[in-house]
């Protein structure tokens, strides 16, 4: 389960915290210390423990927690209150066309999860009463095109696809022609990943976007990956300015330090989290759910 270890290790040291009737400044260096080594451990970016640690740090020293007569709950509290600030305060809403098609474009790279997320996506649009249509532009693996097709129908929603002879910027703008004409307003185009970043990739990627216009452009992370997610994110967003990230596989990853760094390095909102490899394992990112899931 996400943040096990992390959520494990804070509540120890809360615990202490708590069973003190009054802290000294002692205690909460010695607090401090062990909640910087926990989120060390949890693969946390090191530039973003730094900052935390200091502002929470700020933050008790203006609260004066040491006279308080329950410091430790204050300082759970500070804490919480900055991990959803460092998540991203509050639940960032997709952006929707106002011009009736919304396109959003899934990309990252091969295996982070974004064939499957265009499923979850499209299911949880349905379920929203849109009408979603599955685009394939995924030209150069031979199994992905397939993999869309057996995705969209699982839950049944139909899959735009040319085959891999045509470029995949003529896929995503016929697609979308092709959504107009059959009354489709969502349009999720599954773009290539390839397992490294490499310029190809990101050229076509820009070419889609200047074709498409897309309101989103969702970048998909293995949040298992950590730090490498981190540094993904951190490139994709360089290169084409994406406009939302997507964690995956937020169950199976202990340690959380991707959840804990993107949105600080990054500056761009988590919007969605893949929570197992079903079509309903889709939950929207709720910065402050997360913390408090952490804290336990
Ligand atoms: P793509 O190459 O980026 O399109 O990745 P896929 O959608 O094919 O996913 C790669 C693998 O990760 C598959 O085995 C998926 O079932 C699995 N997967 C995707 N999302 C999740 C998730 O949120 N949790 C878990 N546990 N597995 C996932």
């Amino acid at each position: 389960m996400a943040f096990e270890n992390l959520s494990s290790k804070l509540q120890e040291t809360f615990k202490k915290l708590k069973g003190k009737g009054k802290i000294s400044e002692k205690d909460l260096k010695e607090a401090m210390r062990e909640v910087k080594l926990a989120l060390l451990e949890a693969d946390v970016n090191y530039k973003v423990v730094k900052e935390f640690i200091s502002s929470v740090k700020d933050k008790c020293l203006g609260a004066n927690v040491l006279e308080s007569l329950t410091p430790g709950q204050q300082v759970i509290k500070i804490v919480n209150d900055e991990l959803t600030t460092l998540m991203g305060t509050s639940e960032s809403k997709l952006n929707f066309s106002d011009t009736g098609i919304t396109v959003v474009m899934m990309v990252g790279l091969q295996g982070a999860g974004k064939t499957t997320m265009c499923g979850k996506l499209a299911l949880n649009m349905r379920k929203k009463n849109k009408k979603p249509l599955l685009v394939a532009c995924d030209i150069y693996r031979p199994a992905a095109i397939k993999q869309l097709q057996v995705v969209g129908s699982q839950i049944d929603i139909p899959v735009f696809s040319m085959g891999d002879k045509v470029k995949a910027v003529d896929i995503a703008k016929a697609g979308v022609a092709h959504a107009k004409d059959q009354g489709y307003n969502f349009v999720i185009i599954d773009t290539a990943g390839r397992l490294h970043i490499d310029d190809d990739l990101m050229g076509e990627l820009k070419d889609i976007k200047a074709e498409v216009k897309p309101s989103e452009i969702l970048l998909v992370v293995d949040s298992m990956t950590g730090q490498d997610a981190v540094n993904v994110a951190e490139t994709f967003n360089n290169e084409i300015d994406v406009t939302g990230v997507v964690l995956t596989k937020l169950d199976g990853d202990t340690r959380g330090g991707a959840a804990l760094s993107i949105r600080h390095i990054t500056n761009k909102p988590i919007k969605f989290a893949g929570m197992g490899e079903k079509m309903n394992d889709l939950e929207v990112f709720h910065p402050d759910r997360m913390a408090s899931r952490i804290l336990g």
